[in-house]
């Protein structure tokens, strides 16, 4: 345990561009100290305007995390959850837009009491306070990750950069750590990695009171010594503490790469603090499946942002989790719904193991969406479903088996004839688009003896949701008179939250985000059951083209032999 009472603040940043990785650093480094036996909280400060990330297009921002309380999040809080393995809320994601919200309530209120507000000090002391926050409410942390959004030299994140310097100050030099990702590009023409980026990138750090206590060098393969050491004499930090962080073939590694460069040990050794080695055989497992699959299944992800991977990070990484009990790797094909509705499925989906349809908003590329899950249903080919995923399972289903014509959601249509799926009773009237959905975790009561009961092995679970629209009760009937099984539902039954299909190798439908709970040391029952199916599909596949092989060889063998002779 900590020898000392006080909770200690690593701050992450990161220079020369972005996409660093810098969330799955702090992530690594969080698992590494957890797993020594301390308490750790992440948090990150992003400084853009907006109060939370639910208003953004998935272009702008990637994915929105959502957690349980609702907080709809950025995507690194998925890295933090998935990392180390525990349930974050609303206190690990500040933005700029909450800090400003919070100050401007004050002055309109009068709080300031004739003060004029500026960014130091009040913006900088919510800053401080929001970070602090961690360390006091609830079982007081060991640590306190602080990944800090954005580039250094941003004129946005300079409050963020101005609150932490003070952190340092306030808290002292040993219980503050400054961490600082860069990038060494390899110039090809040239054979040679260069330092320059991180020198300026440190330069610019300094320049505003930040020295580096840590350098993560993010390199595409590894570096020299001489190099950490010419890294170390330009930087001043010195050479035991510039680690390199090569491209890894899975990030679930970036933790033992750290580790294996004594990461954990120069935060304990700068901290003081006595603790013992981590025990990482679990994770040493975890990685080592990851990377030696046994077999491949392929599976398509039909969506609207296919060229845009961010938008489905938790989707992605689940699949990863999922295929280490399956001793598989999961190829994921990424097919526009654009696509589809142009080409017809057959092309795309003739010879893959499974689809999965995720969330999304609007009415594009729906109809293709439709067909593919038609097509899919009809071919006996794994379907899994995520919110509009289910929901368009549920049109395709009212439409092409219970015959109801036009059948649609009313998101997209407003005068439908028959709108199967609805907007929620609580939704009507709802205008502010900002975190007004129905947001966090609800219960779900599942129906005893379905495929997901069985999935999860017990009858009530909890998962996070993200929607204003739901299965319309009034199509309840006929749909289950043609045998789509309601598999679970709200505690009051007023909102059907799965659905499935029993003449069906696997054919299932949710309405909540089942990827937002999924973890490696824990991947999530459904996304294993569904690889799972895959794995077994894939298998029939092989061994119905065999089947087929020898009928073609027993058909040609008179010619093969006269060709022989
Ligand atoms: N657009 C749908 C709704 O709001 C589905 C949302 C989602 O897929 N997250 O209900």
């Amino acid at each position: 345990m900590a020898d000392s009472n006080r909770t200690k603040y690593i701050f992450v940043t990161g220079g020369v561009v972005s996409a660093l990785g810098k969330g799955i650093a702090s992530a690594s480094i969080g698992l590494l100290l957890q797993r020594r036996g301390l308490t750790v909280q992440n948090i990150k400060l992003d400084p853009y305007l907006n109060v939370d990330p639910g208003t953004m297009n998935p272009f702008q921002h990637g994915e929105v995390f959502v957690l349980d309380d609702g907080s709809e999040t950025d995507l690194d809080l998925g890295h933090y959850e998935r990392f180390l393995g525990k349930s974050l809320d609303k206190r690990n994601n500040v933005t700029t837009g909450q800090i400003y919200n919070t100050i401007i309530t004050r002055e309109r209120r009068g709080d300031y009491l004739g003060a004029t507000v500026q960014v130091i000090p009040h913006v900088t002391e919510e800053i401080k306070s929001r970070v602090r926050a961690l360390a006091k409410n609830g079982k007081r942390p060991d640590v306190v990750i602080a990944e800090i959004g954005g580039t250094v030299g941003d004129i946005e994140s300079l409050p963020f950069l101005e609150s932490i310097r003070q952190l340092r100050l306030e808290e002292g030099l040993e219980n503050t750590m400054f961490v600082h990702l860069t990038l060494v590009p390899y110039i090809s023409t040239a054979g040679e990695f260069k330092t320059k980026p991180t020198q300026h990138s440190v330069k610019e750090l300094r320049e505003i009171g930040i020295q580096p206590d840590m350098l993560l060098c993010r390199c595409s393969k590894p570096i020299s010594d001489s190099l950490r050491q010419k890294i170390s004499l330009f930087c001043s930090v010195p050479t035991r503490n510039v680690a390199v962080a090569p491209d890894a073939s899975t990030i679930y590694e970036i933790p033992l790469q750290l580790h294996s460069q004594q990461v954990d040990q120069i935060v304990c050794d700068h901290f003081r603090l006595d603790v013992g080695d981590p025990d990482l055989d679990q994770w040493e497992g975890i990685v080592e499946k990851i990377k030696n699959p046994r077999r491949r299944v392929k599976i398509a992800i039909c969506g609207k942002y296919v060229n845009l991977k961010d938008a489905y990070k938790s989707i992605i990484e689940s699949f990863t989790h999922a295929a280490v009990p399956a001793e598989a790797a999961v190829d994921l094909i990424w097919v526009s719904s654009e696509e589809i509705k142009h080409s017809g499925p057959e092309r795309f989906l003739h010879d893959v193991d499974g689809l999965l349809i995720p969330g999304g908003f609007g009415e594009r590329g729906v109809e293709g969406k439709i067909e593919s899950i038609k097509y899919v249903r009809e071919h006996n080919i794994p379907f899994f479903g995520i919110c509009l995923g289910m929901q368009c399972a549920v049109i395709e289903y009212a439409r092409n088996v219970c015959n109801i014509e036009n059948a649609h959601s009313y998101e997209f249509y407003r005068d439908l004839k028959h709108p199967v799926i609805h907007l929620m009773a609580d939704q009507e009237g709802v205008t502010e688009l900002g975190g007004t959905m129905r947001l966090g975790a609800y219960p779900c009561v599942l129906t005893e003896g379905t495929r997901t009961h069985e999935a999860y092995g017990e009858i009530e679970v909890s998962e996070r949701h993200r929607h204003r629209y739901e299965l319309n009760n009034a199509y309840r009937d006929v749909l289950t008179r043609h045998k789509l099984i309601m598999a679970g539902v709200s505690p009051d039954d007023r909102l059907v939250e799965i659905v499935e299909i029993a003449d069906h190798p696997w054919f299932v439908g949710v309405q909540f985000h089942p990827e937002l709970k999924s973890r490696p040391t824990d991947p999530h029952p459904l996304f294993r059951d569904f690889v799972q199916a895959a794995v077994e599909h894939s298998r029939r596949r092989r061994e119905a083209a065999e089947r087929e092989k020898t009928v073609d060889s027993e058909l040609t063998e008179p010619t093969g032999k006269l060709q022989r002779s």
